[in-house]
């Protein structure tokens, strides 16, 4: 068993995850002998053949509160292996970093939080609160892992949730929801030089993909940016000189906490009722949903966000020597306390994590993210982890562990 942090990741880097290609619940079986053996108790519940979820409690001084610790334990494929440095399951060890698939996003963060918990407990220091570990499978796909958990377990006294998922060290307040819509639309076929005896259903798709975009990007996040309405898949025609009867479409919209899902749903269905209808009274519109995540956001004003920017504060300042007094050292630390404002600034982030499943039947329950992966490599050939920012994650979740939550 590995016993240090960097040799724990390497380990779970070697363990492929590919959701839908690889066995996840080795890595899992893996994590849960890792922390038993460190004398926490660990189970591993199944959810589905070759899938399971890791669960570990660690009783705080206070029982009345639970915070849940969550990383996912799949990765996306490899995509084109030719342009990998190295085999994407045999982790590259450079210098400054490491590259492998999951490196980011994010057995790195799996990584802080198990070796977090494996060194507190040695050293016999209870959380502060009871700390629920959820190491949980197909976050990439279905989000079928997060899911039988709260049915499993529900989201009862959790008082909140930190998600360990890329964000460069920094702490992450906000994410995008994001609705996939499947719409199937039927008009009538006529000669291209009499287009009025038809109804062109890709006319009427594009004027449905237009309404939404107008009615859903105007709005703006200080951290996300504005919510969007992408047309992903468009499908049909006969022919040049033929109006199409058909047509297939598929929409990514990713909104940011201004909106929530249903009132995407109740436009597009009013827009079909009060304007298609009434232009193409022949014409029919189906639409499903597929996916549908919501969005997530935490107020900068919120006693729990300044919580964590003060063990952010804290854990910057382990960069600064200000014990040494030379010229040069006084430069580099005066460089340091300048980078150090970046690790303050919070961020939000566009892709959707577990968290938009786990406080589904609550969303008040606060999330916060926080990871040493970098968004912009995640998912990438060649994604990577900085050994600093792993240093720098391993000092953060130590603080957040002793953390007193005050209200
Ligand atoms: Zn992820």
């Amino acid at each position: 068993m590995p016993d240090n942090a960097k040799a724990l990741l390497l380990a779970l880097l070697g363990k492929p995850s590919v959701n839908g290609e690889d066995n996840e619940s080795a890595i899992a079986m893996y994590i849960c002998e890792y922390l038993k053996a460190n004398g926490i108790d660990a189970i591993c519940e199944w959810v589905a053949p070759g899938r399971a979820n890791v669960i570990a409690v660690i009783e705080g001084r206070d029982t009345s509160q639970t915070v849940i610790w969550n990383g996912h334990l799949d990765t996306v494929p490899y995509g084109d292996l030719n342009v990998w440095l190295s085999p994407p399951d045999q982790p590259l060890v450079l210098a400054d970093r490491v590259v492998a698939r999951g490196s980011s996003d994010m057995k790195s963060g799996l990584a802080v939080m198990i070796y977090t918990l494996v060194q507190m407990h040695q050293k016999g220091i209870q959380p502060a609160y009871n700390l629920l570990f959820l190491a949980t499978c197909d976050e990439e796909r279905g989000g079928m892992g997060a899911m039988h958990f709260c049915e499993q377990h529900g989201m009862d006294n959790v008082q909140h949730l930190l998600i360990a998922e890329p964000t460069g060290c920094q702490l992450g307040i906000a994410q995008k929801g994001c609705l996939w819509l499947d719409l199937s639309i039927q008009g009538s076929t006529s000669h291209g030089a009499y287009p009025e005896k038809g109804v062109n259903a890709l006319d009427i798709g594009i004027a449905i993909h237009q309404h939404l975009k107008q009615a859903f990007e105007a709005d703006q996040h200080a951290l996300l940016g504005h919510s969007t309405v992408t047309l992903t898949k468009l499908n049909g025609g006969i022919a040049a000189n033929m109006v199409p009867d058909q047509c297939e479409m598929s929409l990514d919209i990713r909104l940011t906490p201004a909106y929530q899902s249903a009132q995407v749903c109740a436009t597009l269905e009013a827009f079909i009722n009060h304007e298609i209808k009434v232009l193409y009274p022949d014409a029919s519109v189906f639409w499903q949903i597929v996916n549908d995540r919501m969005a997530i956001g935490l107020a900068e004003t919120h006693a729990l966000y300044h919580q964590y920017q003060a063990i952010q504060a804290k854990v910057s300042k382990l960069d600064v020597n200000a014990e040494n007094n030379t010229a040069n050292a006084k430069a580099e630390n005066a460089a340091k306390e300048n980078n150090n404002h970046k690790w303050m600034a919070p961020v939000g982030v566009r892709y959707f994590t577990d968290a938009s499943v786990l406080i589904k039947s609550n969303p008040e329950i606060p999330v916060l993210l926080y990871g040493p992966g970098r968004a912009a490599l995640a998912h990438q050939p060649n994604e990577a982890l900085y050994w600093s920012d792993f240093e720098r994650a391993l000092a953060f979740y130590e603080a957040v562990y002793q953390m007193t939550l005050q209200f």
